[in-house]
């Protein structure tokens, strides 16, 4: 164990795009457990958008990180001292206590992971919040059918990647959007999707159009901007438009003009925001379904691993940039499961 902790914090809020003098890295003392808590010891650090919102300073639907603080995070951790007869040293836990290597836990509020039922770092992907984010959106609002054309924008992401595979094993014609030829390589080659195309293409609408004879039932929108605009089009009648998140637009320093909703009533679409966290009792709903599939290959992830917590905050502006290839997480500390 080491004798110190270190804790990356906000220095200051970003205008626009983070900047790496937005965030300080600090080391202080290893925290006590108190009776009732737990001692961890981070080994993976999850790194995604919705902290973008966090470190703004606008209060939206959680309050935000104040200068100074340690910037908010899931992890899975290792407990290194139990005052909670819950919890045993050497256990594996899941929480969201921060960009920092060490945290006294409230021993209530982790849950405790199983290594041989999953690698632990898919508590932070496939099988944790960006999973289930994908199955509620596309369950709950985007419900497609068989024979359904599906489109899904972040396509190779933690969310994106699920969202696509859900939608081809309900029956539809899944189509991804993705940054770059290699993520639109993989999105068709090993997630098996039907066809994707990169968002960075002169002619997205004409490219998109092509790849989508039958319009677009279903688009489940983690992008927004400029592929949103190109998708918009091309709904059909009766198509659903799952608001999962808008990336493209997280670091905007104004308003972008409002869009011409006018096709909203004449195609009767449907346009549903969500907030995962909602639906966050649905997790083992979720997971009783997607984890035999991850063990037996049928639903497949891909994990971008940075080494180290000092390069969070770079990570994580690669993360706004489309630098990440599949679900970002942070290594904190030697894997002892792998
Ligand atoms: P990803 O693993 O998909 O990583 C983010 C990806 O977004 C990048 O790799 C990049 O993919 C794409 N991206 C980033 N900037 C841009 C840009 N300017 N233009 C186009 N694409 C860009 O992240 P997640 O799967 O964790 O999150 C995906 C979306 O889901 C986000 O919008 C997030 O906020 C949202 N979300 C919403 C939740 C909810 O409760 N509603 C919960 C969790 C996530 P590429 O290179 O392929 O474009």
């Amino acid at each position: 164990m080491d004798d110190r902790n270190r804790q990356v914090v906000l220095k200051r809020r970003p205008v626009g795009m983070p900047a790496p003098e937005d965030f300080d890295i600090v080391d202080g003392p290893v925290p006590e457990p108190a009776e009732g808590e737990v001692l961890l010891r981070g080994v993976y650090l999850s790194l995604d958008p919705y902290m973008r919102g966090r470190i703004s300073g606008v209060r939206s639907y959680a309050a935000p990180v104040e200068l100074g603080q340690v910037i908010e995070g899931r992890v899975v951790g290792r407990v290194v001292r139990s005052r909670d007869p819950r919890f045993r040293e050497g256990d594996f836990a899941f929480g969201g206590y921060g960009w920092q290597l060490y945290s006294a836990v409230a021993a209530g509020i982790l849950t405790k992971l199983d290594p041989t039922e999953a690698p632990i770092s898919t508590a932070l992907g496939i099988l944790g919040m960006p999973g289930l984010t994908a199955y509620v959106g596309l369950s709950d609002i985007g419900q497609p059918k068989a024979g359904e054309t599906v489109v899904v924008s972040a396509a190779s992401g933690a969310v994106g990647a699920v969202a696509g595979q859900l939608a081809k094993r309900a029956g539809a014609r899944v189509v991804g959007i993705a940054g770059g030829a290699d993520k639109c390589r993989y999105v068709e080659e090993e997630l098996g999707f039907d066809a994707a195309i990169d968002h960075r293409t002169p002619d997205l609408g004409t490219a998109l159009g092509a790849a989508c004879p039958n319009g677009i039932d279903v688009y489940f929108e983690n992008v927004g901007g400029a592929v949103q605009q190109a998708v918009f089009p091309l709904l059909n009648d009766f198509g659903r438009m799952v608001m999962c998140g808008m990336i493209a637009e997280y670091n905007d320093t104004a308003p972008r003009p409002g869009p011409n909703l006018g096709a909203v009533v004449r195609k009767r679409l449907k346009i549903q925001g969500f907030i995962v966290g909602d639906q966050r009792g649905r997790i083992r709903e979720y997971r009783a379904m997607a984890a035999p599939l991850v063990r037996e290959g049928r639903l497949k992830y891909r994990e971008d691993v940075v080494e180290g917590l000092d390069n969070a905050p770079a990570a994580f502006i690669g993360l706004l940039q489309g630098r990440n290839f599949g679900k970002l997480l942070v290594k904190l500390d030697r894997d002892p499961t792998r």
